[in-house]
This record gives structure tokens, C-alpha cells and sequence, in this order.
């Protein structure tokens, strides 16, 4: 194909030209450049990294005629009429008649009004979906389709990028073809025997091939070319992110075995299980070495996380030092405070809580206790990041349920120790490969079974109309003395709808977790609940005690609520997601959870966590009141299965990457292509290779690897300018 490799001095050329603006390219005016901005490409590299959305293969193509009927395939033809109809108000069909020559068809798209105003008579396009037979046409149901022109037809595959009104595909694709053209000698950053060693093609010859592909099987290969490359950056960005900067301060190397964590271990009112006594002793083989640990620990709801912190409390006090437990509701904070109080009471562990709602005084003395060294360990809220908190030697830091806090939080209570080491839990059971993409630079450790392996717990999925039986078995417990929770999502459902973006009409759509914490909860949103506490306690629950709670609310009130539930005189708990993370009354074995095709199926496993939790069998009932019955299939997950993990892969397996990796603080913005359940292999691939790499040359400074350091650094330049690196 090519011919005489080019000089030297011109690939370099090919290279910079990647980082030059979007105006430099061939045929982008400033009005083009505006265009493409919005969608976020401003660099020659954005613009061969703006990846198809999909593609129209053509090398393969039917007449309306040879079609064959249940069979999917693509037809060039041409628009002979479009009608819109409206059976029911909230219905709109658009109808389009297709003629080739051969014969007629239909393709019948609902729900798209607006595609009525794009497609006109006499249009030329290809059409490409399952064909079928009905009302005596051959008909296709919402296909995808494409405007050509005559010369694209015959034996092509035409990539369609994402567009926008103002610049649209065509003119992208022309766009990108060019600068392909230009940028055709770049060089490759990835060294050539890494390639070999993974089989991989050149760069160049992967961008052609994701944008210009004459195959569909040249397509895969190119993906699996560009996904190592996003992800090996990704791996070595992190990696050298890592090495936590502790500037002067010798990291401590802990004691991890003595007096103190035996005394510990004799406290616990169990035996552990594996699973904890594994996660200790990885956390313990972290701790003693003589460098800043990162650990984390990924557990199920209910799999004992809590008292793995514990004992990297203890390794702190038994090496003479402080330590501290962040945790992100206040609720939560008491929770630790009164089962790892007593706990550390018995090794001789001092242990105080402190939150926002500490009162002053007591505030105070905690402070001094703090800087003095007479407290061993401060476990509370944000409370702890406050710039007046300061330690004698903190060098033991737990982040429970880490996925709450921002970057900058976690930052701010590791900058109050001396290079401390930090233990993040988390109870999102993110698969192996999700956690090496966002947090690569970590070490883990996984949880998996419960210790309360007791009790059952049952999960239905109900719709709108079978409720009723939902509130019979809770009204049942209720008699039984046992109690129930009422979750509700508290957003209404016009902000949910302003979420969904008009280009994505072909993407199935599942809202989003509406509520990440409590400081999300609106006041409109507060009603909600308000208003089902109201309802419940004067119609269904008319002889019980309902209580409520939100995060809307006072500490001091929430604190009110919560303990008359943990003392069983609240016996009906209507809620939001605020219960979410760590509540454990384990009396409670009935759980309502309202429009639950509202959340996320993770976070609807973690609210399930909340019951089952002691003895009792548990029932958990999902409603829902989605007509779709892709709603219904979704929530049916948890009937059939109990276990985070699998949740947790299915639940990703639904989502568009970038709601998966859609945090830009971890870097992972970077990831265009990648499919954390597809390419766990290229995951771990990349994992192993950045690790090598870095393992020979940490600074990434020899030759065989200066380009790809040079590639890092430009794929991750804004995240350094934000970090102030
Ligand atoms: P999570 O991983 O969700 O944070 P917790 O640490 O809150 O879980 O533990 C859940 C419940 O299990 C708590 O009531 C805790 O006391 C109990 N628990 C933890 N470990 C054990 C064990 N080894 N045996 C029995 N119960 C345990
Ligand atoms: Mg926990």
C-alpha cells in the first residue's frame, strides 16, 4: 500500500500535527471549528479519536425484492412518501415508503416525530434492521438509516460519527479523511515489542480503520488496537498518580502484630470470616512496608468491611500512631462509633466521634485530644476534614464507603497525616476489571461472602397494581414486631426526563441514580417522601408508628429517627437513599422500595442490604410503574439473583460506558472506546504491561519509551492543570 516509509523528520511532523487546534485541519472553517467544539474536539487528536457511533455496511447489500423476511439487512433505496400518524395522543408513528425498483416497502419508526422533518421524497438512503411482514408490506420497525449519495453506495462501509445539527456526518467523515491523510505517517508511542507481544497493528492503520474500514472484521481489530492504547495510558497515568507525593515524611512502616491486635481480636464478638481474615492480612502486608499503601477493600452490602478498618486501627496504636475513620453520613459515622467504640475500649484503643453536630465544647476537647496524641483514633463525617482538626501523628486512614467523597475530600484528611497509609471500602462490588481501569494504582482486596448467612432474603419485582400484596407482608411484619422500610426516589420525573438527550433516540434509556447523597436532595424532592410518610400513616399503616426520614432534615433529627428505629418504637421507616449506605437494624425485615425502576440496579442491591440483616427472612419488594417491559426484565435481576457482583457486571452491561466511567476526576474521561465488561482481558492486558514498563523505568525517560510518555502527558494534561501538577 504505502509507499517509501517517510523520513524521518516528516512522521515527527505527523506526530505534532496531532496536537495542533482543529483549525489546522483541512477543510474546518472557523464556523466548522465552532461545530465541532461542541463536541468536544479541538485538536486533530479529538477529531481522529471521534470514534463512529455506528457503521452502514454496504459491501453487503439486498433489493427490497431478494430481502428475505425475518432476516436483518441493509437496502439502498429511495423515499417515496412520509406520513405521520397519531393513533393515541402520545403515539406518533412516522411511516415512510421505500421504493427501489424492485418492489415497495415501509419503515415504520415510533416515537420520532422529528424524523418526519428530516427525511423528504426523493431522498436517497441506505436502511438497515430486521425485516418483516405485516399489513401486506415488508416492513422495518425503527431501522437505522442513512442519507447516501450514488457514488457511496456500492461496496462500502460508511462509518456514522456522532454529528450534530450544525455539522453532520457527512461532512465529519470528509473532515476525518483528510486529516487522516495528514496525519498518515505518525508515529506509533506504543513500543514495537509490546505490540508484537500483544499482536497488535500500528496506529495509523487503526484510526483508518475505525473511520474508513473495508471490513467489519478490520474494525475489530483496529478497536482492540486503540482500547490497549486508552487503557495502557490510562494504567501509567494512574500509576505514576499513585505514588502519593509525601514530600520529605518517611512513611511508616507499622507494627502489625502485638499485644494491642491480639487484644482486638479477642474483643470480636465473632469469628471472622475468610474473606475478612484474607482482606486483613492484605491490608496488614500494605501496611508494614515502608511505603504509602493505597488498599482497597471491595465488598458486598453486609460482608463485614467495617471490621477490616479496625484493624488497621489497632496496626496504628500498636506502632504508637493515630488513626482515623472517615464515613459519609452522620448516620453512619454513629453506627462505627457504637459497634467499634466498644472494640477498641477493650484493646485500649481510645476512640472519640466526631461530626457536625459534635457540640462545641465537646468539639474542643476532642481537638486538644487530638493534637496531643491522647485520642487514638477519630472516627466521624466531612466534620474531620475541617482545617482546625490536627493530629499528633496520623498515619492510618480509612475511607468508608469511599465512592461518596470527592478526590478533594479524601485529599484534604490524608494531608493531615505524616504519609499515612489509607484503607478505601467500598460497597459498590465493581468487577475486578472496573477497578483496575479507575483505580489501577491500588492494591484490593475482594469480600464476598456474608457472615449472616441465615437468614433468606426474597426479592419480587411488583408492578403499580400488585402493591397491594406488598403492603400485606409488610403489614404483617409489622404484627410480627418486626419492621419495614419505605424507600422512595424523591426526585420527580420532569427532571428526570430533562436528563435524556434528544440524539439518543436509538439508545435504550434507563435513568440514572437519582441521588448520589444527601446534599443532592432538593426541596421539591424532599416532598415526596414527606408526602408518603402522610399517606402510609393514615391509610396503610394507620396503626403503626411511621417515622421519616430524609436528608433534608436536622442531624439532631435524623439522629431522633434513627435511634427510635434501632429501638423499634418507629416500626414503619419511610426513607430515601439516605439509608442507603451502612444502616443496619437488623430487625428490620421488610423493605418497600417505590418506583424502583428509578435506580440504578447496584444501588437498589446496596438498599436491599438494609434487611436481612439478622436472623429474620427478609422480603424485598421493588415497584414499579414503567409500562416498559424492559423495566420489568431489569428489576427482574435481583429476583433471581442475591449477589452484588453479578449485579453489579449485569447492571454494567446495560449502561453506556461513560455513565460507567463518566468520573472525569479518575482520569477515565480519557476512555472513548473501552467496554469494561467486553475487554477485561485488554484490561488486565494493560494493567500488566503499565506495571512492567514502569517497573524498568518509573520516570518513563529511555528512548523505546519517551514518545509514549510524551502521549500520557498530553492525553492527561488537563487533569494535571486542574490537580495544580
Ligand atoms: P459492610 O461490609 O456492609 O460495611 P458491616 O461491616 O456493616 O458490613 O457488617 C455487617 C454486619 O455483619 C454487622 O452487623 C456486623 O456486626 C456483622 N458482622 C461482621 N463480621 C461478622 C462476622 N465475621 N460474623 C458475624 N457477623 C459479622
Ligand atoms: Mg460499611
Amino acid at each position: 500500500m504505502a509507499g517509501a516509509a517517510p523520513a524521518n523528520a516528516d512522521r515527527t511532523q505527523a506526530t505534532l500535527y496531532l496536537d495542533s487546534p482543529i483549525t489546522s485541519a483541512k477543510g474546518v472553517t472557523e464556523a466548522r471549528a465552532k461545530a465541532l467544539r461542541k463536541l468536544n474536539i479541538t485538536t486533530v487528536r479529538d477529531l481522529l479519536t471521534h470514534f463512529p457511533r455506528r457503521y452502514m455496511d454496504l459491501t453487503n447489500v439486498c433489493t427490497v425484492a431478494s430481502a428475505r423476511i425475518g432476516e436483518v439487512c441493509t437496502i439502498p433505496c429511495e423515499i417515496f412518501e412520509v406520513r405521520t400518524k397519531r393513533p393515541r395522543p402520545n403515539l406518533p408513528i412516522v411511516e415512510v415508503t421505500l421504493v427501489d425498483g424492485t418492489d415497495t416497502m415501509v419503515a415504520t419508526f415510533f416515537h420520532m416525530p422529528w424524523i418526519a422533518k428530516k427525511l423528504r421524497r426523493g431522498m436517497r438512503l441506505a436502511v438497515s434492521g430486521k425485516l418483516a411482514f405485516d399489513f401486506g408490506f415488508k416492513r422495518m420497525t425503527n431501522p437505522l438509516y442513512e442519507e447516501i449519495s450514488g457514488a457511496e453506495v456500492e461496496g462500502r462501509i460508511i462509518a456514522i460519527h456522532p454529528a450534530t445539527e450544525m455539522l453532520q456526518a457527512g461532512h465529519i467523515r470528509r473532515i476525518i479523511g483528510d486529516a487522516l491523510d495528514a496525519a498518515s505517517g505518525m508515529h506509533d508511542p506504543i513500543p514495537p515489542r509490546l505490540l508484537a507481544s500483544r499482536g497488535l497493528i500500528s496506529r495509523g492503520a487503526a484510526f483508518r480503520a475505525m473511520h474508513e474500514p473495508r471490513s467489519m472484521d478490520e474494525v475489530q481489530v483496529a478497536r482492540t488496537r486503540l482500547v490497549y492504547d486508552e487503557l495502557l495510558l490510562l494504567q501509567l497515568y494512574l500509576m505514576q498518580l499513585g505514588s502519593r507525593e509525601v514530600e520529605g515524611a518517611t512513611p511508616k512502616a507499622h507494627e502489625t502484630e502485638g499485644s494491642i491486635i491480639d487484644a482486638l481480636r479477642h474483643a470480636m464478638p465473632f469469628t471472622l470470616t475468610e474473606d475478612q481474615e484474607h482482606a486483613i492480612s492484605e491490608l496488614f502486608d500494605q501496611m508494614r512496608e515502608p511505603h504509602v499503601a493505597d488498599h482497597m477493600v471491595l465488598g458486598d452490602v453486609g460482608s463485614g468491611k467495617t471490621v477490616v478498618s479496625a484493624f488497621g486501627v489497632a496496626a496504628a496504636k500498636q506502632t504508637g500512631t493515630q488513626a482515623a475513620i472517615m464515613a459519609p453520613t452522620e448516620i453512619l459515622a454513629q453506627q462505627h462509633m457504637k459497634t467499634l467504640g466498644p472494640l477498641f475500649a477493650k484493646a485500649g484503643i481510645s476512640a472519640a466521634l466526631l461530626t457536625g453536630s459534635t457540640p462545641h465544647e465537646e468539639r474542643m476537647q476532642i481537638l486538644r485530644d487530638l493534637g496531643s496524641g491522647a485520642l487514638d483514633v477519630i472516627i466521624g463525617t466531612h466534620a474531620l476534614i475541617e482545617d482546625d482538626v490536627a493530629f499528633k501523628e496520623l498515619t492510618f486512614v480509612t475511607i468508608d464507603e469511599q465512592q461518596r467523597f470527592g478526590v478533594g475530600q479524601r485529599a484534604a484528611l490524608l494531608d493531615k497525616g505524616v504519609a499515612p497509609d489509607a484503607l478505601y471500602m467500598t460497597a459498590t462490588p465493581i468487577p475486578r476489571s472496573l477497578a483496575l481501569t479507575l483505580f489501577g494504582n491500588l492494591t484490593h482486596s475482594y469480600m464476598r461472602q456474608k457472615p449472616n448467612a441465615g437468614a433468606s432474603r426474597m426479592t419480587r419485582a411488583y408492578s403499580r397494581e400488585q402493591k397491594g400484596s406488598a403492603y400485606d407482608a409488610a403489614r404483617a411484619a409489622v404484627m410480627r414486631g418486626e419492621q419495614v422500610y419505605v424507600v422512595c426516589p424523591l426526585i420527580g420525573s420532569a427532571k428526570a426526563d430533562a436528563k435524556r438527550s434528544p440524539g439518543d433516540e436509538d439508545e435504550p434509556y434507563y435513568p440514572d441514580v437519582m441521588i448520589e447523597d444527601d446534599s443532592d436532595l432538593t426541596a421539591e424532592g424532599g416532598a415526596s417522601a414527606v408526602k408518603e410518610a402522610k399517606r402510609l400513616s393514615t391509610t396503610v399503616f394507620a396503626d403503626a408508628n411511621v417515622g421519616l426520614l430524609h436528608g433534608g432534615m436536622r442531624p439532631e433529627e435524623k439522629q431522633r429517627i434513627m435511634e427510635g428505629f434501632a429501638s423499634g418504637e418507629v416500626q414503619v421507616l419511610v426513607t430515601t437513599t439516605v439509608i442507603e449506605v451502612g444502616v443496619d437494624v437488623p430487625n428490620a425485615t421488610v423493605m418497600i422500595v417505590e418506583d424502583a425502576d428509578r435506580f440504578g440496579l447496584s444501588q437498589l442491591h446496596q438498599l436491599r442490604g438494609r434487611v436481612g440483616r439478622g436472623e429474620k427472612d427478609a422480603n424485598v419488594y421493588l415497584i414499579s410503574s414503567s409500562k416498559q417491559p424492559a423495566a420489568m426484565q431489569r428489576l427482574s435481576a435481583l429476583e433471581q439473583s442475591d449477589d452484588g457482583f453479578q449485579i453489579a457486571a449485569y447492571d454494567l452491561s446495560l449502561r453506556r460506558e461513560g455513565d460507567i466511567l463518566g468520573n472525569k476526576q479518575s482520569g477515565a474521561g480519557s476512555l472513548k472506546l473501552v467496554n469494561i465488561v467486553k475487554d477485561a482481558e485488554l484490561i488486565d492486558a494493560a494493567h500488566a504491561d503499565a506495571r512492567a514498563l514502569l517497573a524498568d523505568d518509573p520516570s518513563l525517560s529511555s528512548a523505546e519509551v519517551s514518545a509514549l510518555a510524551r502521549e500520557v502527558r498530553m492525553t492527561f494534561m488537563d487533569e494535571r492543570q486542574v490537580s495544580g501538577g
